[in-house]
């Protein structure tokens, strides 16, 4: 483990400036759905939030990366205390749920947050940290391009011990009122990954088991014929639309094209 001294002094002069706007985007699907973007973070950790308005309770899928407080810039979000459901534990998609009461994950992710998250701003030491021996595409020195706030300082990013008040198993259900999410334990990318699955909609929060893009089986903790199983497992789900951990949603064709393409892959390759 580096040193808070060393670590500093091996990061790379980059001069970033602090943000003016909003930090996060909020953007309206349907259905009391909203989506939630951090334009200021690089490809590699942009990662969606999904918050969901039940009508007892609300949820937050996933937490992005916990650079700026979403209680200071998303009041909003808290008026209900809402369940944060995380889909898997990594940074950019549990960065920012210690800002919630009540956290759910499924109980192998759990084991994973109680430990604390390998975490850093800088590409290289993240790389290095998450055991990634060589990038697939260039990465960022800063994998942010401004600051949160004048006095923010990215070395001193870093995700703690967190506790999952809510582990969650395969076929467990979560209701807030006119809202029920089914889990669904899809391991691959890690051994915690879920999605959940909402019957009356068909749609699908998928975190990182599915989305527009290359999907990553090859990180110390994934495991690729898990993640067939997974991926062939998602084929029986009634799926209308996919809200994905990065990127767009998308339709059950879309759906079937990236699993296909995932699994006649890896079987080429086999
Ligand atoms: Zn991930």
């Amino acid at each position: 483990m580096t040193s808070t001294r060393d670590a500093r002094s091996a990061q790379p002069a980059v001069e970033v400036r602090p943000n003016t706007g909003p930090w996060y985007q909020l953007h309206e699907v349907d259905d009391g759905v909203v989506r939630i973007t951090e334009p200021h973070v690089a490809k590699l950790v942009k990662a969606n939030l999904w918050w969901l308005r039940g009508t007892d309770r609300d949820i937050v899928v996933d937490a992005g990366l916990g650079v700026a407080a979403l209680r200071r810039e998303i009041p909003l979000l808290f008026e209900r205390d809402p369940l944060v459901i995380l889909t898997h534990a990594h940074l950019d998609h549990a960065g920012g749920a210690q800002e919630f009461r009540e956290r759910a994950a499924h109980e192998a992710a759990a084991e994973v947050l109680a430990k604390g998250m390998p975490a850093s701003l800088y590409g290289a030491e993240l790389h290095a940290k998450l055991g990634i021996e060589a990038a697939r595409e260039a990465v960022p020195d800063l994998l942010i391009d401004a600051l949160p706030h004048a006095a923010y300082d990215p070395r001193t990013y870093q995700l703690g011990p967190m506790t999952v008040t809510h582990p969650l198993r395969d076929g467990d259900t979560i209701d807030v009122g006119g809202r029920t999410l089914t889990v669904r334990h899809l391991p691959g990318h890690t051994p915690g990954c879920i999605a959940l699955h909402e019957q009356r909609t068909g749609a699908l929060y998928s975190g990182d088991v599915v989305y527009n893009g290359h999907l990553i089986d090859d990180l110390p903790e994934s495991d690729p014929s898990d993640y067939r199983r997974s991926l062939q497992h998602l084929a029986d789900l009634d799926v209308s639309v996919v809200h994905p951990g990065h990127g767009r949603s998308f339709g059950p064709r879309r759906l079937r094209e990236l699993t296909q393409c995932y699994l006649l892959g890896s079987e080429a390759i086999r």
